[in-house]
């Protein structure tokens, strides 16, 4: 995490590095991320209970709620904790002027520059400015949008470029702090003027686009193991698992695997996702179950009960798990379950 951070840096040497750990740091625990990130200048999440535990356990750089606040209640103790914030609707900013508080609130203005997503449209960007800067409670204003598809160059229907063009018209002359950038815009759109930037993904190596990880230099930071617990001869026309959807074509060995959709294992991954036993590359077989896993054993055949089998990590790309389950290596971190067992090096 630390190597993906640094990876950053000389990216947008420039840029400012809001560390982004919501969703318990895209499944890598929020404790290990925030010593992990110390170098960031600051942590960036949605949950404003887990911002104020950062707070807690003694993280003094800024703090950013990318969702902003979502009930006025919560404002005092956020302001309190000095947790800057998004505003991306009139609704919060009606909130802020009802609400008295003891502290000043660095507020981050959000426009929709064309997800249609959170956030002002441009021509209302600059009211919602104004408006804020009327409320004594506001102390600063930064500026800030999301982007679509910086993973594609050239995206027919919104490309990078259009954004950025109705952010730069939609805040031009404002003063204040402009914050951009996803992992997918640092890694292939790296030139984009911005003093903040805000990497999730890549901080744990995994990646937004159609490049590898490896090709940008990042490094896995979750390597999900497990061991086979035991091995079934299967002949011809045997079927393996719930469904018995796998049917082998041929006599083979196959390896039973401690790791299901409990842990976290995507239970939607089809025959052919890959996996490692003992390092070297096999597939899965036969349908995922809630505790198990059926792997092809042909191409490993010294492989016994108690070898090592890699799910994702550390020579298997995560990305390359999760195309093969159709989704992304995002949805794969952020859904590792509380039973797997977390061992740091
Ligand atoms: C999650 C998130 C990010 C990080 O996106 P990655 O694609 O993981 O780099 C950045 N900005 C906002 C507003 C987010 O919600």
């Amino acid at each position: 995490m630390q190597h993906n951070l640094s990876l950053v840096h000389s990216s947008v040497p420039k840029a400012k590095i809001w560390a982004v750990v919501k969703a318990n740091a895209y499944g890598h625990g929020l404790d290990r991320s925030m010593r992990a990130f110390a170098d960031a200048d600051g942590l960036a999440l949605i949950e404003p209970d887990s911002a104020l535990g950062l707070r807690e356990k003694g993280w003094g750089k800024p703090i950013l709620l990318l969702e902003g606040f979502f009930h006025e209640r919560d404002l005092p103790a956020i302001a309190a904790s000095n947790l800057a914030f998004a505003v991306h609707c009139n609704e919060q900013i009606a909130m802020l002027e009802k609400t008295r508080l003891n502290q000043q609130v660095c507020v981050h203005l959000k426009m929709n520059t064309g997800m249609n997503r959170l956030g002002f449209k441009p021509h209302e960007y600059r009211a919602a400015f104004e408006r804020l800067r009327t409320i004594p409670s506001v102390g600063s204003i930064s500026f800030m949008t999301h982007f679509a598809n910086a993973e594609e160059k050239g995206h027919v229907r919104m490309p990078v470029e259009e954004q950025y063009v109705r952010f730069q018209r939609g805040s031009d002359g404002l003063p204040g702090e402009r914050n951009l950038s996803n992992s997918a815009a640092i890694l292939l759109h790296p030139g984009l003027h911005t003093d903040w930037v805000r990497p999730g993904v890549m901080l744990y190596g995994g990646t937004p686009g159609n490049k590898t990880a490896l090709e940008f230099g990042l490094k896995p930071a979750m390597t999900l193991n497990s061991e086979i617990i035991q091995i079934v001869d299967i002949e011809a026309g045997d079927a393996v698992g719930y469904g018995s959807l796998f049917v082998a074509p041929k006599p083979m060995r196959v390896g039973v695997v401690a790791c299901g959709y409990a842990d976290g294992y995507p239970r939607c991954a089809p025959d052919g996702t890959p996996i490692l036993v003992e390092g070297v590359r096999t597939r899965l077989v036969g349908r995922v179950s809630m505790d198990m896993i059926t792997v092809d054993l042909t191409p490993v055949p010294n492989a016994h009960v108690g070898s090592l089998v890699t799910l994702w990590g550390e020579g298997l790309p995560i990305d390359d798990v999760a195309e093969a389950a159709g989704t992304v290596g995002y949805e794969l971190m952020c859904a590792l379950s509380v039973r797997p067992r977390i061992v740091e090096r």
